[in-house]
């Protein structure tokens, strides 16, 4: 249930209302826009009266709201959120690109990929450090070593960090890490998902490989329910019949999230097409339809890539995509 508070009510009699429903045994999740403030009802509201409430003097409409998702949800919070890492702002008319190698792979490797990509305007540098891997054969990453050289690849460039936490256990070991992805494969990881909501680190959270949109969000709401508000969510392709593409990027899931919820939703056209050639059209569509931000991944010698070198981008068409999308970014705010 959402309660809508009329203009220029006083802290004072608002703080007496989210008392008095706080007595109800809810828990009030408190939305202030810059003309009216939205109290979020979460917990059993079955024992509210919903025209008692909407009576009060101070309240200017009261709804039910049905989907399961409470925080996250753009009725319970109209503005957008941004969060902020650092100096860079993500959502809210805030476009971030995110770029690196899927892999951190060595010092020369990472430090020359952040430096290209930085040049290219790219945000915040991305590498895998503990990859999930479909089998157990295959690189699965340099682990505590390879945080360690995605931070000085930080030094050398100023770009904040981002990378993949797979456990529970590994987290004291991203401490100093900028942004903690959860990969499409720990989605509904919930025990991760709520020791991430205790941090307040910014969490990418990334689209899981068969999850609905109102799957995505119950697992932004694990989150978020356990104290941590910064979440950026992630389209990055999911599992339907066709094989041509690594995955199918649903890019209506969007305008779509854009909807549903106020935080930012970024693409990852990398791992939605595993196409090297796919990735900067999808990239432009991306933009165009509204996202607030890429996750594109660029290696400076694709072939010898220890991961996803097929789709991965070289530094050089990095840099005209990423001008490609800020053309379009530009023509979308007209
Ligand atoms: C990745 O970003 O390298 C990755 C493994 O992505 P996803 O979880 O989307 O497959
Ligand atoms: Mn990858």
């Amino acid at each position: 249930m959402i309660v809508v508070m009329k203009p220029g009510v006083t802290k004072e009699s608002r703080d007496q209302l989210i008392h008095w429903l706080k007595n109800l045994g809810l828990d009030i999740h408190i939305s202030e826009g810059a003309y009216q403030t939205v109290l979020g009802l979460v917990g059993d509201t079955t024992k509210v009266d919903m025209d008692l409430v909407s009576s009060l003097e101070i309240v200017d409409s009261v709804k039910r709201v049905t989907e399961p998702f409470k925080c996250c949800n753009r009725k319970f919070h109209p503005e957008d959120t941004v969060v902020e890492i650092g100096d860079v702002k993500v959502g809210k008319g805030h476009f971030c690109m995110i770029a690196g190698p899927c892999s951190v792979e060595s010092e020369e490797q990472i430090v020359a990929v952040a430096k290209a990509v930085k040049a290219s305007g790219a945000d915040m540098l991305r590498g895998g450090a503990f990859k999930p891997r479909t089998s157990p054969y295959d690189f699965d990453g340099l682990k505590a070593t390879g945080l360690e050289l995605l931070k000085i690849a930080r030094a050398e460039t100023g770009l904040p960090i981002v990378s993949e936490i797979m456990s529970t256990e590994a987290l004291p070991l991203f401490e100093d890490v900028d942004v903690l992805q959860v990969g499409a494969r720990n989605m509904q990881n919930f025990d991760l998902l709520r020791e991430l909501g205790k941090t307040n680190k910014p969490i990418l959270l990334k689209r899981g490989l068969a999850n609905t949109l109102k799957e995505l969000l119950m697992s932004a709401e694990y989150i978020m329910a356990s104290g941590n508000e910064r979440v950026i969510l992630c389209e990055r392709g999911i599992r339907t019949f066709d094989d041509y593409t690594r995955n199918t990027l649903d890019l209506a899931a969007v305008p779509m999230l854009h909807e549903l919820t106020h935080l930012p939703v970024i693409v990852d056209p990398s791992h939605a097409t595993g196409v090297n050639r796919l990735v900067p059209p999808m990239a432009m569509a991306a933009a165009a339809c509204g996202a607030d931000g890429l996750i594109i991944e660029v290696h400076n010698d694709p072939i010898h890539a220890l991961c996803d070198g097929a789709q991965s981008l070289r530094p050089e068409q990095y840099e005209e995509v990423a001008e490609k999308v800020r053309e379009i970014r530009r023509v979308i705010a007209k």
